[in-house]
């Protein structure tokens, strides 16, 4: 091992926290250094090429080494690089940005709340929905319902509207007055039902909880269109229509948070287009930037906006970088980027369907009980018995062995419990698609080995 590895590895061990890993371990073993990226490729400090088929952490939607957005960074700082949008102020590339945006997100979701990240963006929305009825003489209706195993951030509130049972037991979360129901998960839940059965039966469970809080306490659902960071469970059909359905009926407003499937994730713009259903709240942030920089917008609709408009009084709410100048510039190049370039039309339909065509071939492995795809992001579930829908009793060490076995051979993919999970960079080529699927396939077979 170089030296300098070594050091910077024991620098990181004494003083850097790491976010979602066990540090004791992590500093026993040595992170990982990343040096740099071009396309869908990283190198580490070691030397090692490796496709990134995790675009990050689902967010470098672009690519990787786009130099235009750092010229574009470094201009905006030569300018102007900081000024608030509190006091009664503002600058043009935030004003372009909210622009932008409304142009390009569905329906009437046309005025934009700027945070610094996803997790900050539902707590946005979290405070905006209470406050949305408080002013309208319904205190009382501050519920918000979202799902077991969702994830929505780590803040106090995204955890809290994220239903992951582990987060919550830190910090003694969730805060009072949000509730969770089961979440879609056909492979796990589905029973004998139909896909589009199911859909319908797990979207009903909202409908329940609803009538057991009361409609009037309730102000919103909150969900991801695809579950991410669970697994990428992949809702059938019929779930968000009815979801939507059941929220009208009681008028309760509908968030979608869009943190993965925005910009571009699913062949659609939004997650929403995708499943055919509209928000009237959407919270955006990583392929908003490309993750070239950290921001986050949360999107609202006429109805919402106009309340929050015209309520009168000051708006009690807001951080220090909403809108930053340089992010918001750095925001409007990574659309430009994605428009001019068609990244999404060509991800819906050109390589989204050969992506779908060679990862539904890695069905066919023993290890393999099921394949989720959607535009660029799927899952392969690992199986101890293809026959069945059922997980390994000891869950999750079978996917972190196929991971690190993937990492050996050039492959980055996620893990959660034995879901192998894909989000790559949307501009993956057909060649680096039949790489991923090579590489892929040779992790699998070395995983059965290791098992057998
Ligand atoms: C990543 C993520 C978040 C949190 O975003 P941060 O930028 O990490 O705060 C929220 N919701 C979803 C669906 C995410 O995937």
């Amino acid at each position: 091992m170089p030296e300098a590895l070594h050091r910077l590895q024991q620098l990181d061990a004494a003083h850097h926290i790491h976010p979602f890993n066990d540090n004791a371990e992590l500093a026993k073993k040595g992170t990982r250094i990343l040096t740099r990226g071009e396309g869908c490729y990283v190198w580490d400090k070691e030397g090692n090429k490796l496709l990134d088929a995790f675009a990050g952490l689902w967010c470098v939607n672009i690519g990787y080494g786009r130099k235009s957005m750092g010229q574009v960074a470094a201009h905006q700082m030569d300018e102007l690089a900081y000024y608030n949008t509190f006091f009664q102020c503002t600058t043009e590339p935030a004003i372009h940005l909210a622009a932008k945006l409304a142009e390009i997100s569905p329906a009437d979701l046309n005025h934009v709340f700027y945070s610094n990240s996803g997790s900050e963006g539902n707590d946005t929305v979290l405070r905006m929905v209470r406050h949305f009825w408080a002013v309208q003489d319904q205190p009382n209706k501050n519920i918000v319902i979202g799902r077991y195993n969702g994830y929505h951030g780590s803040t106090v509130a995204g955890a809290s509207l994220g239903g992951m049972k582990g987060m919550h037991a830190q910090g003694g979360l969730p805060i009072p007055d949000i509730h969770h129901i089961e979440p879609p998960f056909f492979f796990a839940d589905g029973g004998d039902y139909s896909p589009e059965e199911y859909g319908l039966v797990a979207a009903r469970r909202l409908e329940e909880k609803i009538l057991e809080l009361g409609p009037e306490r309730v102000a919103a659902f909150i969900g991801e269109p695809i579950m991410g960071a669970i697994g990428v469970y992949i809702p059938p059909m019929t779930y968000w229509p009815e979801i939507e359905r059941i929220c009208r009926k009681y008028d309760i407003l509908l968030c979608a948070d869009e943190v993965i499937c925005g910009y571009g994730r699913t062949g659609e713009w939004f997650g929403a287009q995708y499943f055919g259903f509209t928000p009237d709240i959407m919270t955006t942030a990583k392929g908003l930037t490309s993750g070239y920089i950290p921001m986050g917008a949360v999107l609202f609709n006429e109805r919402v906006a106009s309340v929050l408009r015209q309520q009168g009084g000051e708006l009690a709410h807001g951080y220090t970088y909403s809108g930053h100048p340089v992010c918001a510039a750095v925001a409007l190049e990574n659309i430009r980027i994605l428009q001019d370039e068609k990244i999404v039309e060509t991800c819906k339909h050109d390589t989204g369907p050969y992506l779908a065509e060679r990862w539904q071939a890695l069905g066919e492995h023993p290890l393999v009980g099921e394949v989720r795809i959607a535009g660029m992001v799927g899952a392969l579930e690992l199986v101890p018995n293809k026959a069945e829908r059922k997980f390994f009793a000891d869950r999750g060490k079978v996917g972190g062995l196929c991971r690190n076995i993937a990492l050996n051979n050039g492959l980055i993919l996620r893990a959660t419990y034995d879901s192998m999970l894909l989000s790559p960079p949307l501009v993956i080529s057909r060649s680096e698609i039949d790489e991923l699927f090579e590489k892929t396939w040779k992790s699998l077979n070395e995983t059965a080995k290791a098992l057998a």
